[in-house]
């Protein structure tokens, strides 16, 4: 008979399968897959590299360093959203429409052409702040009606072709929406819920239940906690959490951006090791911008999900994921990894 065990995470209230019989292996993922370190393109025909600055859009922000800039942001060529204009809010019967605001930009880490797998702890604290001051520049975007454009901003990455990366070099997008996504907005709800209940934050409660348990517990450092999720979708998820009582990212002080730098090459680097550098993804999720009062229950967070799985219609259907792998076996084999 199927082992399995049913899971919930209260923070996004999600149930997920378990399914500790087929207890999957790290060697079960490598298959034939290449190694996405493994560089394909050449630096001269690469837009994200120094002296190719031509063949992207003018720049917003860099930091300067040597020879050249070390961090480079620039709007993404294919914008998704614009910053110009109004937002233009209609309903037509049962469906609401808006123009397509917002911001779209592209955060080069590195002068250097290599992937995410290969950032320093210095590149990726450059490119934390960066992250930083775009937010709190864009936050500052009002339409002609003293409207904010921008309710929420979220910052990603894909490394690797399968995980949505069409450049290899180490690079993150951000994106500014006029709205704030349900998955977000869910996830506020439960944790007001949790609050009005017991009056506690519920990711301060997780910190202390993770460090209890240690079972889930990868690594940390003076500021981060990364884990496996107790209620993970995907195999070898891994999520990187502020220790105390952090709602905001762009409340970070440069102490805290090195700690989540170091957080996060450290995962990277596991990762890599144990699964033989896959594609995966990586999102940054935050607060709203302007709605403050989410601050008391929330803490902003990186996941980092392997792309391994793909999800079926099962997962498409219920949103309901079978994980293969038990989180607990995962965080194991990462801890062991270095
Ligand atoms: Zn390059
Ligand atoms: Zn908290």
């Amino acid at each position: 008979m199927a082992q399995s065990e049913l899971r919930r995470n209260l923070i996004t209230k999600r149930w997920v399968v378990i399914a500790t019989e087929r207890n999957r292996r790290p060697s079960d993922f490598h298959h034939d897959r290449v190694p996405t370190n493994k560089l394909k393109e050449d630096s001269h025909s690469c837009p994200f590299c120094p002296g190719n600055e031509s063949l992207t859009p003018k720049t917003i922000l860099e930091y300067s360093g040597g020879a050249s800039w070390k961090t480079r942001i620039f709007p993404n060529k294919f914008l998704a959203l614009a910053i110009e204009g109004n937002l233009n809010k209609k309903r037509d019967g049962i469906f609401q429409t808006m123009a397509g605001r917002g911001a779209h930009e592209v955060i080069v880490a590195t002068p250097s052409h290599k992937t995410v797998y290969d950032l320093s702890n210095e590149e990726m604290t450059d490119a934390l702040w960066s992250f930083k001051e775009r937010i709190l520049d864009l936050r500052k975007s009002l339409d002609e009606d003293g409207e904010p454009k921008i309710q929420y901003i979220i910052v990603f990455g894909n490394q690797g072709e399968a995980a949505g990366a069409t450049k290899e070099h180490a690079h993150f997008q951000l994106v500014g929406l006029p709205v704030v996504p349900s998955a977000s907005r869910i996830e506020f709800i439960n944790c007001e819920e949790y609050w009005e209940n017991e009056n506690v934050c519920l990711f301060c409660e997780l910190v202390k239940q993770e460090h209890r348990e240690k079972s889930r517990i990868i690594s940390e450092n003076e500021n981060f906690l990364s884990i496996a999720d107790y209620a993970g979708r995907f195999p070898f998820e891994t999520w990187i959490l502020p220790k105390n009582h952090l709602p905001l990212f762009e409340d970070g002080t440069p102490e805290k951006m090195r700690s989540l730098a170091e957080a996060f090459t450290d995962i990277v680097s596991r990762l890599g090791k144990t699964l033989n550098y896959p594609p995966f993804n990586i999102y940054l999720r935050n607060t709203p911008i302007h709605e403050r009062s989410h601050d008391r229950y929330y803490h902003f967070y990186l996941k980092i999900v392997p792309h391994l799985t793909e999800p079926a219609g099962f997962e498409l259907g219920t949103e309901f994921h079978i994980n293969p792998v038990i989180p607990e076996k995962a965080a194991e084999y990462l801890r062991e990894s270095k």
